[in-house]
């Protein structure tokens, strides 16, 4: 479009909405909105990456292209870990990636991601939208100018690769092993030192010997990676990842000067992503572990219970250090302990029940 083409259509949106050149009245007047998209995943990573393009394509076409997103990999605008700061400070108006990530800025947001030893992914998404949990990450968000919606799930994740046994917690000492959220803390409370390295750098980092171990999601993932040609052993469950939320972040500005109909379409959008890559990931996993063990010949092994019931116990008295770091901490913990304390009670007679019945034979 040239100026005068601009200032044409502009000028008309001024004219209908009366209050200037807005978003919304430059969506009436026929001009796409555009809006960035920055990521914390390399470009089109399987899930995570592929996840953020599904979600610019929906808002995108589900607009009939009056709001057009476009996504940008790790690095490509900004690196990984600034994609919070990015959509806050207006440099993109939209990020993908996950809520734990800026513990180091708003701790609290770790709730928001997911927590050792806590809620599964349907829990997580009960407590968002039915329990409350949306309206605490709105205020948790709200001083940055930032909206978070879930938009990704990856299910319970995998317990990592490592290269040595884990037969006991001492195993767990001097490990350095890139493992975010308040998973790195459990591990530093055992004498491990966590480190966070986005996904991209995760392959090198254990080749060289800069760690010692990683997490990363699960099999479908960590087989893209190749990560079993730098580690032998690959343990399970991931009990620091449980049902981790991806973030979609919408700056609040941007968001707020759209028209009615655009917004729910973004938050519809997001709705879609979060439910869909669940069963992208449900589908691909058991394949994926498959080919791991099978082709790769990974050895496959399940921590042991006396080291499960010590790591439980340790992740609960991280979880309420965290809650006594503020007030808001202490509300959103509270919030979600009684929601998975209530879930507990009632997937004792559910899933966790049936699961047991059917897998029995
Ligand atoms: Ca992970």
């Amino acid at each position: 479009m040239d100026r005068r083409d601009f200032l044409k259509k502009a000028g008309a949106a001024a004219a209908v909405a009366g209050t200037g050149v807005t978003a919304s009245g430059l969506a009436r007047a026929g001009s796409p909105i555009k809006w960035k998209m920055v990521t914390t995943w390399p470009k089109n990573f399987p899930g995570l990456g592929t996840g953020a393009n599904n979600l610019a394509k929906l808002i995108t076409e589900m607009s009939g292209g009056r709001l057009k997103v476009k996504v940008y990999g790790a690095k490509e605008l900004v690196p990984a870990f600034e994609v919070f700061d990015a959509v806050s400070r207006s440099t993109a108006e939209m990020g993908h990636a996950s809520a734990y990530y800026w513990k180091g800025k708003v701790p609290e947001a770790q709730f928001f991601s997911t927590m050792p030893f806590g809620m599964t992914a349907n829990e997580m998404n009960g407590w968002i939208y039915y329990g409350g949990g949306q309206k605490l990450w709105d205020e948790t968000y709200k001083p940055f100018g930032v909206i978070g919606r879930p938009a990704g799930n990856t299910g319970v994740q995998m317990g990592g690769w490592f290269n040595r046994e884990i037969n006991s917690l001492a195993d767990m000492k001097g490990l350095k092993m890139r493992i975010p959220g308040l998973g790195g803390e459990v591990l530093k409370r055992l004498g491990g030192t966590p480190v966070n390295l986005p996904g991209g750098e995760l392959f090198t980092a254990l080749t060289s010997g800069t760690i010692d171990a990683t997490e990363w999601v699960g099999p479908y993932n960590d087989l893209a990676f190749g990560l079993y040609k730098a580690a032998k052993y690959y343990y399970y469950p991931g009990f620091h990842e449980p049902g981790t939320i991806l973030e979609a972040l919408i700056n609040r500005k941007a968001f707020e000067a759209l028209p009615k109909d655009l917004q729910s379409i973004v938050e519809n959008a997001c709705k879609i992503v979060n439910q869909d890559m669940l069963a992208e990931y449900s589908a691909r996993n058991p394949g994926a572990l498959d080919q791991l063990v099978n082709k790769h010949k990974v050895q496959l092994r399940a921590y042991p219970d006396d080291v499960l019931v010590q790591l439980r116990k340790v992740s609960a008295e991280v979880a309420a250090e965290l809650a006594g770091q503020n007030k808001a901490a202490k509300d959103i913990y509270d919030s979600y302990m009684q929601f998975l304390n209530a879930s507990k009670k009632y997937s004792a007679i559910s899933d966790l029940a049936y699961l047991k019945a059917r897998d029995a034979g």
